[in-house]
């Protein structure tokens, strides 16, 4: 049994919490990378135990990710799908829709069978929603949630930790009537709520009577979402790969090569990327070429889950 520990510390504020949390990200992949010094079947370990990050929830000036995971002799193989290559599906999601019009528009634009995750705030969502629609698009409301990041705007329309049950579902109900057609949800920030258990079987009940399904976009590791979803028997999914946690060329480039690379190996993979300029011309250049590749582009509701 060997015990890995590693610690990313930060003397600096960070406002942006998905920066943050990118940051903790590695720290598991630091701890990953340690503990495969010792043992080479670590990474099946960690793909099926992963590592517990903690960030302070007082405010203040740094953070640090503690990761500890102990790792044990006797491991079950991964199991492989053998059929995964013939058969591959992949779903493109784009979070954040609305805010950023230009490429907001350039997203809309995209070839037929991406699955747009809409803002409930955006000024045009009606509109983004309609157009997205009629180009073949799958919608789904990107619902903001609390993070664990006290100083972030959410376009006065969230889902707290501090609401009652009762409070959560009339937020939930406002955020479900900014636009039409949508199949499911997915999260905004969220690395706080998703964490509640309480709030996560209230707002899956509420999924689950409306037919919509939860993708958790998986902004923290700790999240409880899969669980309750299993629990409550709502049809969900969890995001494999982020597309532009660096915005560039390069980091995009290399998260479609490993969105491709899942897919071949498991048959399918959930990526998630934004309406910026690096992404959506990767994209643009990138999705005409899965058919050939052996690759089927799927809207997110064919990847869910029934349990
Ligand atoms: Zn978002």
């Amino acid at each position: 049994m060997i015990v890995v520990s590693t610690y990313l510390f930060d003397p600096f504020s960070y406002h942006d919490d998905i920066k943050r949390e990118y940051y903790a990200e590695q720290a598991v992949l630091k701890a990953q990378q340690e503990a495969q010094k010792f043992d080479p079947v670590a990474e099946d370990y960690f793909t099926k135990n992963p590592p517990k990050m903690v960030y302070p929830d007082n405010g203040e000036m740094y953070f640090e990710a503690p990761v500890e995971a102990v790792i044990e002799p006797t491991l079950d193989p991964v199991i492989k799908d053998p059929l995964a290559k013939r058969s591959a599906k992949i779903a493109i999601v784009i979070d954040d829709v609305g805010m950023n019009r230009k490429w907001s528009k350039a997203s809309i634009d995209l070839p037929a069978g991406v699955t747009l995750a809409l803002l409930p705030y955006a000024d045009k969502v009606r509109e983004d929603a309609k157009a997205a629609r009629e180009r073949g698009h799958e919608l789904i409301i990107h619902t903001p949630m609390e993070a664990m990041n006290p100083d972030l705007d959410y376009g006065g329309m969230s889902l707290m930790t501090s609401m009652s049950l009762k409070e959560l579902s009339q937020a939930f109900d406002k955020i479900t009537q900014t636009f039409d057609g949508y199949k499911g949800v997915n999260n905004h920030m969220g690395s706080k709520l998703t964490q509640d258990e309480d709030a996560m079987r209230q707002l899956m009940s509420i999924l689950k009577t409306r037919q919509l399904y939860f993708l958790d976009s998986k902004t923290i590791h700790t999240s409880v979402a899969p669980q309750v979803a299993e629990d409550v028997g709502l049809p969900y999914a969890v995001r494999d790969v982020f597309l532009d946690h660096e915005d560039t060329p390069e980091y995009v480039a290399h998260a479609l090569s490993e969105v491709e690379r899942i897919a071949a190996e498991y048959g399918q993979a959930i990526a998630i990327g934004h309406p910026k300029e690096n992404t959506i011309e990767a994209l643009q250049k990138w999705l005409p070429t899965l058919k050939d590749k052996g690759f089927e582009l799927v809207p997110m509701s064919e990847l869910v889950v029934t349990p």
